[in-house]
């Protein structure tokens, strides 16, 4: 397993230690795909900042501290999983479509022995197109592919091999140490053609031998995209769910949860009692266990609760208090309690202030982001003070 960052401390090692090649050496070297061991000119922040051991606040301060818009390549990457998050909490249809349509395609693989075998061979790394079965095999001993590597995986996943690409974002929704709801979904949504119409991302050998430095010589790779029937293609962006915010006097359970692991860094109510949602990965385990270590520290007093069941809801206090749960199994779990306890969540200035912005394409966002830096900037010049 590649040694991510899941606690916070090294999390900001591994930020400190990479702020050197952030600006201009990430814009020219990012979309190498060197293979296992050599993923050295990206950050492999993600699987920290999908939790927020890190936030992406954090990480964009220091960058910017460090190069400035020199920068500009890796900050607008970060932006990615900010759009992403934002635009599909714009659009829960989005994602129960996508929900209800895995179940459908799951419940054709118990049916239909094709499609099981074509399945069975892209996961066990069997179809006979080195790269794929490269970056598979890769998956499954890392849980991490380069991002470049990814756009590849799915379009040869979907265009190539034909199979559905819900069954595609459902394997690497629970392969990659970084799953995420937003940005796993809606990524295979772009490649697929889905996201902007008449965009889709067809992959090709001569690239993929050129990037990946003649490590994959692919053949029969589909030299067309035929797009699936997907029924829609982007329903309009609603309101965002708003969330019952804090009593800031009122003694609180802290429950933590893989959606934001760093919550002891915030102003929050007092807090008497500690529990923790279950992980749904190994990987969240660790993160959990870092996040209970701070929380503890930052609350010697809290009573620790562990796991939340309805047994500890009887004795924790009435105001419950967590990260705000974007559309994912997170929000899914925390729905029965809302009925039975008074969840509030906090929602972080920095999905505040972006989330709105990110309701059409992905360059509305990115052309206010001198103005979104800007807004960080007093923290920047206390920072040099
Ligand atoms: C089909 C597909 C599925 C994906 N699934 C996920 C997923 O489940 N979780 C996830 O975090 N990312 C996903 N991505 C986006 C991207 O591939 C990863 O975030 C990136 O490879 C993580 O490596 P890194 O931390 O070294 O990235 P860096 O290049 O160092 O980028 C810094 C940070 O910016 C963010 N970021 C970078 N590129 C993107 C992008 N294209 N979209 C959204 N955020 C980005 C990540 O948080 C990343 O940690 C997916 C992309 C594709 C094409």
């Amino acid at each position: 397993m590649t040694p991510f960052p899941l606690t916070r401390a090294t999390a900001l090692a591994r930020l400190e230690a990479f702020l050197p090649d952030a600006g201009a050496a990430y814009a020219r070297l990012r979309n190498h795909d060197r293979g296992l061991g050599g993923h050295v000119h990206v950050s492999g922040l993600s699987a920290a900042l999908r939790r927020r051991l890190i936030s992406e606040e954090e990480v964009t301060r220091a960058v910017l501290d460090r190069h400035g818009m020199k920068a500009e390549k890796f900050l607008s990457e970060v932006l990615w999983r900010t759009y992403w998050k934002g635009w599909l909490e714009a659009r829960p249809a989005v994602w129960a479509g996508y929900r209800a349509s895995l179940a459908h395609w799951q419940e054709r693989l118990t049916q239909d022995r094709t499609l099981a075998r074509r399945h069975a061979e892209a996961v066990e790394a069997r179809t006979g197109i080195d790269a794929f079965d490269g970056w598979m095999t890769e998956l499954e001993e890392t849980g991490y592919l380069h991002n470049w590597a990814r756009m590849q995986f799915a379009s040869i996943w979907i265009f190539t091999l034909g199979l559905p690409w819900e069954l595609g974002a459902d394997l690497t929704l629970g392969r990659f140490a970084d799953g995420d709801p937003a940005s796993n979904t809606l990524s295979w949504r772009w490649v697929a053609g889905l996201h902007t119409p008449g965009k889709f991302y067809l992959a090709d050998a001569v690239r993929i031998q050129d990037m990946t430095g003649g490590r994959f010589r692919p053949k029969g790779l589909a030299t067309k995209a035929t797009l699936p029937r997907d029924g829609f293609m982007t329903p309009d962006p609603q309101a965002p769910r708003s969330p019952l915010r804090p009593d800031p006097k009122a003694p609180s359970l802290l429950l933590l949860t893989v959606e934001d692991l760093s919550l002891e860094t915030f102003p929050l109510p007092p807090i008497t009692a500690i529990a923790h949602l279950p992980g749904e990965t190994e990987a969240d385990r660790i993160a959990l266990d870092d996040a209970l270590t701070r929380a503890r520290q930052a609350f010697p007093l809290a009573q620790v609760l562990g796991p939340l069941t309805r047994a500890t809801l009887k004795d924790a206090p009435a105001q419950i208090v967590t990260g705000f749960a974007p559309l994912g199994p997170t929000a899914d779990r925390l729905e029965p309690l809302r009925a039975e306890a008074q969840v509030t969540e906090v929602l972080r200035d920095w999905d505040a202030r972006t989330w709105p912005l990110c309701r059409k394409g992905f360059f509305a966002l990115k052309e206010k982001m001198p103005a979104l830096f800007k807004a960080l900037e007093p923290d920047l010049l206390a920072h040099h003070g």
